[in-house]
């Protein structure tokens, strides 16, 4: 039987209706159904060693476009579903999208899944199945108000694979349930993302908004993800979360290394397991606790083999998001393992006195890092500076002691989602131009570099960017009910909300601009500033930022001096899906942050393959991406890592001299509590944020801003050069060829996993 006639018997028996006759939630239901039924058909990846990539995020997305994509499908079941008069595109709307992850992080762990598999290497996923995952974001009087998603429906890409294991919280037992959803790779077999819940939860438990009953572990566990992207509410429900995880990710991996009948002697030579940040430390003296009390180890042999299958990757050198967790909580939650805490920490208070490498410290409080240091093989970070921060400052003592254990690998994305799947018209495009090689070898994207004077090709690449921008404006005009204009210059920046990705700095500029225009200076091409992020539930200042980017998108939207020039749009609820829509739509791609803080960044990865162009500081992965394009095609402004860092050391930064010096800087400042805002926002988020900005400015946002409107003007002055903008834009897609997770993870496996 055919696609067509799979589908039609399909929606016969389930639905007692043709193809054509189907609404696309019905649709959505059978082609769920045939897609699984196809991937089924895959073979399992298999070797003689395995990773395990531990992490409390997944973001994976929706899963239908890429599935299909990775089964090699989709074009045929497109043409199928266009034949009986319905859309693919429609009906992948349909789909929930799981919000498994707060942002570049768990989008990271997804990415790395989608390209384990494409290499064709066994490595599956250990999380947790949120129920209603990350918070849905809705504004409410310009005010971001936080709601649950709930996103697990009767059919979906999840099984119940009636796994299920015991886990101990002291005397408190509770019962796990293992959910698999599996992992296909771009024409290849099939891993899996195990995800753990737990038994007994209790969706009743949630009242109003997220709010719910704290108390009782074992029904509320697994409710929702930690919404906080880098700050540690310090809660216990964290710990037993990341508890809950380890344990169950422990026994998995035992269990399948004994029906492998591998000996766990030699568990070093059979699996690797990845630690994504520090949140699944306690995976480390779990596996000590189970191999000593269950497996007849003694503690020297546990730590050894333990020490040589667990890597870590840092992905952040903001103090507050490093986890430190009091030994008092460790011994109400897990009990059980305070006494290997401890062993591992006397080790290696025995063997080194520096405190600054200690795992428990003078206050008794747990250095989840210091674990995975001292206690895994490998430590990396995420971009080539980064790592180089974290050798040279942040991690300096355990780099001395240490130094063959660090390593960089830059992040990557995966090009399935982030080109085939968002952006079909530009690759159905390169695949004309340049042949389909570069699905399988991201490299020869820059085959298209040849092209740089075809003068075809670079009017093709300008107008799909326009036909993405009109598809855009078409999703916002529905969602946010804002009309964009499609010939004007579509500026974004998307990205949860934190003051050191310095969103408030963007909002400086819009308001700079806007006065500008009221006194008379207007540009030439008009420009659409976008914004989309969530901020953390109880981190005040970033919602002050959100607020004021909704108070000045209802100014100077409204004000008909203005809104013929510049438009604001802060879309509502950004996720993946959202993302998949504004990044092929986007001219300029904001990359802000103040040097030395974003530790890669993946969004910027996804921008350039997209062909827009870079306005960043050196920082993260911007820098390579400037050594790749080169100063041409990038647009660099801001003080570097090393003048940032100096400024912390010697705690000389006073954002007040700025603004005093600066008329631009305190016009725009200023503006944050005039009477014109006033009137549309409130008075006690404005002036907070104001006085934040004057008194404390922690991520010295007026440091960069007047060069950031030097350069940010600079930019939209050479977009009017137009022949001149699409050899940039060419030229950043074929650079990006680097940016591919097949890239990362074969340097993942190269060095640190030595899969095959
Ligand atoms: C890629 C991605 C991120 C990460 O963006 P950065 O700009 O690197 O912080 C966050 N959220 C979503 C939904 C993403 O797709």
């Amino acid at each position: 039987m055919n696609l067509e006639q799979r589908l039609n018997e399909l929606t016969g028996k389930v639905f007692g209706k043709s193809i054509a006759d189907c609404t696309d939630a019905q649709l959505y239901d059978a082609v769920l159904q045939l897609t699984k039924e196809e991937m089924a058909k895959k073979p399992v990846i298999s070797g003689a060693k395995k990773v395990y990539y531990i992490s409390m995020e997944f973001l994976i997305g929706k899963l239908l476009s890429n599935n299909l994509i990775n089964l090699g499908i989709y074009e045929e079941l497109s043409k199928v579903l266009a034949e009986n008069g319905k859309s693919l595109a429609e009906i992948e709307e349909v789909e929930p999208e799981p919000s498994l992850g707060n942002g570049g992080l768990g989008r990271l762990a997804a990415c790395f899944l989608d390209s384990i598999a494409t290499l064709g290497l066994p490595g599956d996923g250990i999380g947790l199945n949120y129920h209603f995952g990350l918070f849905k974001q809705v504004f409410e009087d310009r005010i971001q108000k936080a709601e649950k998603n709930d996103w697990i429906e009767e059919n979906s890409w999840l099984t119940k694979t009636g796994t299920s294991f015991e886990v101990a919280f002291g005397k408190k037992k509770v019962v796990s349930e293992l959910y698999d959803i599996d992992v296909i790779g771009y024409e290849n077999g099939l891993n899996k993302l195990h995800l753990f819940d737990i038994k007994s939860i209790d969706e009743s438990l949630v009242k109003e908004g997220i709010n719910f009953d704290k108390s009782a572990v074992d029904k509320n566990l697994t409710l929702f993800l930690y919404p906080d992207d880098s700050d540690e509410a310090g809660n216990l429900l964290r710990i037993y979360q990341e508890y809950f995880m380890v344990c169950n990710g422990a026994q998995l991996i035992i269990k399948e290394m004994k029906e492998k009948n591998q000996d766990l002697h030699q568990m070093d030579s059979h699996v690797a397991i990845q630690i994504n940040d520090t949140h699944p430390t306690l995976v480390i003296p779990e596996l000590i606790r189970i191999l000593t009390t269950q497996e007849g180890f003694i503690m020297d042999e546990a730590i050894e083999v333990v020490s040589k299958t667990c890597a870590y990757t840092n992905h952040t050198i903001l103090a507050e998001a490093l986890e430190k967790w009091p030994l008092s909580y460790m011994e109400k939650v897990v009990p059980q393992l305070v006494p290997i805490i401890k062993e591992l920490s006397d080790r290696i208070a025995k063997k080194y006195k520096d405190e600054k490498v200690q795992i428990i410290d003078k206050d008794n409080r747990v250095h989840m890092a210091h674990i995975d240091i001292h206690y895994g093989y490998s430590v990396n970070g995420v971009a080539a500076i980064h790592t180089d921060i974290l050798k040279e400052s942040e991690l300096n003592h355990f780099y001395k002691l240490y130094p063959e254990k660090f390593n960089n690998k830059t992040n990557g994305i995966t090009f399935r989602r982030w080109l085939l799947s968002c952006n079909r018209e530009l690759a159905a495009f390169l695949t004309e131009t340049i042949g389909d090689g570069f699905k399988k070898d991201a490299d020869e994207l820059e085959k298209l570099l040849e092209k740089i004077n075809d003068q075809a090709v670079l009017d093709k690449i300008y107008e799909i960017k326009k036909h993405k921008k009109a598809e855009l404006a078409a999703y916002v005009k529905e969602k946010e009910g804002i009309e964009l204009d499609t010939n004007s210059i579509f500026d974004i920046q998307i990205k949860r909300l934190h003051e050191y990705k310095r969103q408030q700095m963007n909002a400086l500029y819009i308001i700079h601009k806007y006065l500008e225009i009221k006194g008379g200076k207007k540009p030439t091409t008009p420009l659409t500033f976008i914004f989309g992020a969530k901020a953390a539930p109880a981190y005040v200042i970033a919602q002050d930022i959100i607020h004021l980017l909704l108070v000045l998108s209802e100014i100077i939207n409204n004000d008909p001096q203005v809104s013929p020039y510049m438009k604001v749009v802060m879309v509502e609820n950004y996720n993946v899906s959202y993302a998949e829509k504004l990044i092929p739509a986007c001219d300029i791609s904001e990359q802000i942050s103040l040097a030395s803080k974003e530790a890669s960044g993946t969004g910027n990865m996804k921008f350039m393959l997209n062909g827009a162009v870079t306005l960043g500081t050196s920082d993260g992965a911007n820098v390579e991406i400037h050594e790749l394009v080169g100063d041409d095609n990038i647009y660099i402004f801001g003080k570097d890592s090393d003048t940032v860092i100096e400024h912390y050391a010697k705690a000389d930064y006073v954002s007040k001299d700025y603004y005093d010096k600066s008329p631009v800087i305190k016009e725009a400042v200023d503006f944050i509590i005039s009477k014109e805002a006033l009137k549309v926002g409130h008075k006690e988020n404005l002036e907070r944020l104001y006085k934040e900005l004057l008194n404390k400015d922690w991520f010295m946002t007026l440091l960069d801003l007047e060069d950031y409107i030097k350069v940010k003007d600079q930019a939209f002055a050479d977009y009017e050069n137009q022949q001149k903008w699409k050899k940039m834009m060419l030229t950043n897609i074929a650079k990006a060829g680097f940016f591919s997770s097949d890239r990362t993870i074969a340097e993942y496996n190269r060095d640190i996993w030595k899969l095959k």
